[in-house]
């Protein structure tokens, strides 16, 4: 059985990125970028003016105005010294212009201006070019793209993006007591709860989910499943059947497939019996189906897999450091993630630990993480908390 560190590293060390796609910038947003961006222009392409008001082709407090330029017109004219002309914002600036005094700072009198106030050479003047220049690159290859990078890639005109894809990830539930959510819940029968919340993980962590109608636990039936999406996919999660019951047949249908599974158990609570395997060069990571278990198992093996397929370290929760606020014992040997909350640093238990109750997950701010090594912790000892990506972290970061 490995620790949690060495099925991360098992699992991180098959993965690489995805090959790079020139993306519309519309679908660009939380991608990693795959190439530099360059300016195609210098910013602002033209000089112009920052003000409502009138371009001086001198600085003098009364000037005769020879015409007026909208934004979006070109200046046909040079304004000669004791000229001036009406702008406004965003218009370019004729030839000869010296400085740009607002509306409210002018008097008209026909056909002269008067300015009042200081005129200052410059004033309220855009210069060609002072934002950046052509060939200039802004945006390095390797950083995500936010909502900031996507604005900066538009002003440098690209019209599309080479990044790295989304990857689409299968989801395959599997057991016989499964009913979809829309269907009335027989006796015995469970909820196929788990594949929704799976497809709001891989969603959020930037993935693409193609969620498959539910397996029974009949081994040809999750074959062909695993078959079927194969060649559509970067990656595969199941849900339930991962354990050694009679009705479990996850690691024997993926044996006889031909994959390398490379693990099939795990020292942590909760989650033990999850698997992780290659078919046909494919990451597919088999997680328990108690609801509880999957969920933590995503969060903190299928989420660094995701991140590592789109280019990134393999980056998991965020961890902060923080301070029991009870006391808590755990068994030895196992790594224990134990659903939590927080208020300022201070930990406590969400709740009952069991692995089906799911309700604490969406009540905690994330998880208490116990090394293997513990049995008990008393109150005020410093500890590890994995935040849900949703929690903002008051405490200082671990
Ligand atoms: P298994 O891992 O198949 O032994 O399932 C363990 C527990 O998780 C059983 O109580 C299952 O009914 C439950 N379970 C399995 N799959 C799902 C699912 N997709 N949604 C909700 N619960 C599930
Ligand atoms: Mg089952």
């Amino acid at each position: 059985m490995l620790t949690v560190a060495q099925a991360l590293d098992k699992i991180l060390e098959g993965a690489t990125a995805l090959a790079p796609q020139r993306l519309p910038i519309e679908q660009a947003l939380g991608r990693t970028l795959a190439e530099d961006v360059v300016a195609r222009e210098s910013h602002p392409y033209f000089a112009s003016s920052a003000m409502d008001g009138y371009a001086l082709g001198s600085l003098e407090p009364v000037c005769t105005q020879i015409g007026s330029v909208a934004a979006g017109q070109w200046p046909d004219f040079p304004l000669e010294p004791g000229q001036c002309c009406r702008i406004f914002t965003g218009a370019p600036l004729p030839q000869g212009t010296v400085a740009v005094v607002p509306q409210e700072e002018a008097r008209a009198q026909s056909p002269h201006i008067h300015f009042s106030g200081d005129l200052q050479p410059g004033a309220h003047m855009r210069p060609a070019g002072q934002h950046f220049d052509a060939g200039q690159t802004l945006l390095g290859a390797g950083c995500q793209l936010n909502s900031a990078r996507i604005g900066l890639a538009a002003l440098l005109g690209n019209p599309h993006l080479l990044c790295i894809p989304a990857p689409r990830v299968a989801l395959i539930s599997t057991g016989d007591e499964l009913v979809e959510l829309d269907q009335p819940l027989g006796p015995a029968q469970v909820r196929n709860s788990n594949i929704y919340a799976m497809q709001a993980q891989v969603l959020a962590c930037g993935g693409q989910a193609v969620r498959l109608p539910i397996v029974p636990d009949q081994p040809q039936l999750l074959r062909q499943a695993l078959l079927d999406c194969l060649d559509q996919v970067d990656a595969i999660v199941t849900c339930g059947g991962a354990s050694v019951g009679d009705h479990d047949h996850v690691q024997t249908v993926l044996r006889e497939l031909g994959a390398d599974l490379q693990l099939w158990k795990v020292a942590m609570r909760p989650g033990k019996p999850l698997g992780y395997a290659r078919l046909g060069h494919k990451p597919v990571i088999a997680l328990p189906g108690n609801p509880v278990s999957c969920y933590v198992g995503f969060e903190l093996f299928v989420r660094p897999l995701l991140d590592r397929l789109q280019g990134g370290p393999g980056r998991g929760l965020q961890v902060i450091e923080a301070q029991l606020a009870q006391h808590v014992q755990k068994k030895v040997g196992l790594r224990f993630f134990m659903r939590c909350r927080l208020q300022e640093d201070q930990v406590t238990l969400a709740g009952s630990q069991d692995s089906h109750l799911f309700r604490s997950i969406a009540e905690s701010d994330g998880l208490l993480e116990l090394a293997e090594e513990v049995q008990a912790l008393s109150v005020g000892t410093p500890v590890r908390v994995l935040l849900w990506p949703w929690v903002r972290p008051t405490a200082k970061r671990g």
